[in-house]
């Protein structure tokens, strides 16, 4: 059995391979561990697969999954773990923004009884304003809206434990939050803390309109609470409105007084129909993930691998 597997999606990153690999043996071979290095290719357009499959020749410990186009960041996190085979998994960025060095601290700490060890960001360097506060925002709310224990401020990079590979590995949902479906599952857990690293070369893989993607799926997949901030909106409104209707009959039965009243219509119109879209909108959410679920896809597709 190997102890560790190392999981790293790979979306164009082969000026970070190189680096990340030497920082990884640094940090796991002294540890004394039999180990493997995951590396699933999400469709890269650079020369990613190459290198990794270069240097699977010459280190049996690499191993590649290459799909057969770009999945996308938790998809191919979820193949690493599907295929993997270590008594544990990390979960590592490959562009140096998680140090590979905490690896032998969540290690450590998983060692003194923990199934998942996940590593929390103090500071992010490097990144827009943008990025920290919608993220910052983002963790705060969904940890609010849902009813398990989300940690904030936590990324993927974490290790998780056999046990818990397992589990995931029957969760086939089609949309992946694994920052919601490990707390999903449970066992005893933990954190370390770090200071997130800026990107060493190349640029972000997640574009706005993927980590919009990646929140939704977060959200409609651990809470129901848009849906009853639909339902609740509705019950608000009809109230309103049941209130304006008595104002409307009231000024044209007693004080016949009905002819103004183009911009309170107007509001009442725009209103009306703005919360009946974004419901509708809402529900399409949920049905447009229930669809995919029922269509039963595979998540991936393997072009090619060697495990
Ligand atoms: N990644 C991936 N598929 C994608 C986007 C990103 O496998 O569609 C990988 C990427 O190569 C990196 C990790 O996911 O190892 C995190 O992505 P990135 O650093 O681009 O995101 P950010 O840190 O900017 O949120
Ligand atoms: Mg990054």
């Amino acid at each position: 059995m190997i102890d560790l597997s190392v999981i790293i999606p790979i979306y164009n990153e082969e000026k970070n391979i190189p680096v990340l690999m030497q920082r990884l043996q640094q940090v796991i071979n002294p540890m004394n561990l039999s180990v493997e290095y995951v590396f699933i290719n999400d469709g890269s357009g650079d020369n990613s697969i190459v290198l990794i499959k270069q240097l699977s020749l010459t280190n049996e410990a690499i191993k590649f999954i290459d799909f057969s186009r770009n999945f996308g960041h938790q998809i191919a996190v979820t193949a690493g773990l599907d295929k993997c085979r270590g008594n544990a998994a990390v979960i590592i960025d490959a562009d140096l923004q998680d140090p590979p060095e905490l690896i032998a601290e969540l290690y450590a700490k998983m060692k003194t009884g923990y199934e998942v060890v996940y590593a929390k960001r103090l500071t992010r360097s490097g990144e827009s304003f943008f990025k920290k506060f919608t993220a910052r925002i983002f963790y705060r709310l969904i940890a609010r809206i849902t009813t398990i224990d989300i940690p904030l401020d936590t990324g993927d990079f974490r290790i998780i434990h056999r046990k818990v590979i397992d589990v995931l590995k029957q969760m086939p949902e089609q949309q992946k939050y694994l920052r919601g479906q490990i707390p999903w599952i449970g066992f005893r857990t933990s954190y370390v803390e770090y200071n997130r690293d800026p990107r060493l070369e190349g640029e972000t893989g997640y574009s706005l309109k993927k980590m919009l993607h990646l929140a939704i799926d977060g959200i409609t997949s651990f809470s129901n609470f848009p849906l009853r901030f639909a339902t609740v909106t509705g019950f608000v409104v009809s109230a309103v409105g049941f209130l304006w209707i008595l104002a409307a009959l009231y000024s044209h039965f007693i004080s016949k007084n009905t002819v103004q009243g183009w911009t309170s219509m107007l509001i009442a119109v725009l209103f009306m129909g703005g919360i009946q879209l974004l419901s509708i909108g809402i529900i399409g959410e949920y049905i447009s993930r229930m669809r995919a679920n029922i269509c039963n896809r595979p998540l991936y597709v393997i072009g090619e691998t060697n495990l």
